[in-house]
């Protein structure tokens, strides 16, 4: 296919973000999407477009507005109530056809790594998956996808020039969900769904998995993650000693600790692990190389303890504290357990 022309360039405009509905709510990693597309949108004085693909919202749209998008877009059909791929890349496939946008931004979630592919093979879209860090050449609209490549020992930029729209996958928590502004209104547009857009679907199975080793690093305030320097399970315990002081505390871990077999994988943060934005990130005995830094850098406070001064986290870090964990963890828990005696 030939590249398009910069006047076929320019007929695509506005920034798209598909939507996450679970269970009738729009998921946060909506709003973290919306809250870049805003940015990318004010540089092009184009529009945030929310598209949601489900007339099951229990929500109205305000939260969607006020998050700053500019236009929700239901395309509804109660068939869509389950998420299926072959619809829902059917559907915005012709929407795309229809409203032209600029860029079409997606979470890096099973159900947009499902979804979002499809929709590039068919719109012809370069797509980038797990982009870490996103911004718009603002001269000719090209979007600088940025994310680790090589096994994370570089950040690429990638820029698809050729083809609209451009496509790229965002993971959960690494975006900020723009702080709420309640002047802010929008519009809803509803597309009608066809009932041809829907005649594939397949039967869809939820499984529910309830598992008691799994870790919920999402909505933890506080992260106390270990790294090779805890030494091994007992380490672990003494790190999980800690965590259970503190009120919304839950255990992360490096790598190179889950690989060791002393933790289980769901503690693990990082390029392959899970990605964290808590209030709090404490980093015990873990050096920081770049695979584990993109899963927790957009952290508010890190907190890095290590005997060694100059690792990577310790460089990032807000506070460094340095010297050995096997003194440093038990002291802070004397002092926790002193302070709540106290209190
Ligand atoms: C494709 C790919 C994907 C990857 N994905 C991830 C990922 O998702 N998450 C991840 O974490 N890694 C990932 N890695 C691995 C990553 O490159 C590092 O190997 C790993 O993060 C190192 O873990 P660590 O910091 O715990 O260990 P180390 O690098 O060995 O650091 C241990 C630290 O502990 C300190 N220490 C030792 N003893 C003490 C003590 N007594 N007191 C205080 N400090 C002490 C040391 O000074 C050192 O800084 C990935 C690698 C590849 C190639």
């Amino acid at each position: 296919m030939k590249a398009f022309t910069e006047l076929e360039r320019k007929q695509y405009t506005n920034v798209w973000v598909i939507a996450e509905v679970l269970s009738g709510k729009i998921q946060k990693v909506t709003y973290e999407l919306i809250g870049v597309a805003r940015e990318l949108a004010d540089s092009r004085n184009s529009e945030v477009w929310a598209i949601i693909l489900n007339s099951q919202l229990e929500e109205d749209m305000e939260s969607i507005f006020i998050h700053g998008a500019n236009v929700a877009m239901v395309a509804g059909n109660p068939v869509l109530s389950g998420f299926n791929d072959e619809v829902e890349a059917n559907i915005l496939k012709k929407l795309i056809d229809k409203y032209k946008p600029e860029v079409v931004l997606c979470g890096a979630t099973s159900r947009g790594r499902a979804l979002i592919p499809r929709v590039a093979v068919m719109t012809h879209s370069g797509l980038t998956a797990d982009c870490t860090r996103l911004s718009i050449d603002v001269v000719n609209g090209d979007l600088l996808q940025t994310r680790p490549a090589f096994g994370g020992n570089i950040m690429a930029t990638i820029r698809c020039s050729n083809y609209r729209p451009q496509m790229a996958t965002v993971r959960p928590r690494v975006m900020r969900v723009l702080e709420p502004d309640y002047t802010r209104k929008g519009r809803v547009i509803k597309e009608e769904i066809l009932s041809t857009d829907v005649k594939k679907l397949k039967r869809i199975i939820r499984i529910q998995h309830d598992d008691e080793t799994d870790v919920n690093l999402a909505d933890a305030r506080i992260i106390i993650s270990g790294g090779r320097g805890l030494k091994g399970k007992r380490g672990f315990d003494l790190l999980k000693r800690l965590a259970e002081k503190m009120e919304g505390a839950a255990m992360g871990a490096s790598r190179a600790a889950v690989d060791a077999g002393w933790v289980s994988y769901s503690h693990q943060v990082g390029q392959t692990g899970q990605t964290v934005q808590t209030k709090v990130y404490i980093a015990c005995g873990i050096s920081g190389q770049i695979q584990h830094l993109v899963g927790m850098q957009s952290c508010d406070l890190i907190i890095a303890i290590d005997q060694n001064p100059d690792t990577p986290m310790m460089q990032i870090a807000d506070i460094a504290v340095v010297g050995d964990l096997f003194e440093i963890i038990p002291e802070i828990i004397c002092q926790i357990d002193e302070y709540n005696n106290q209190n």
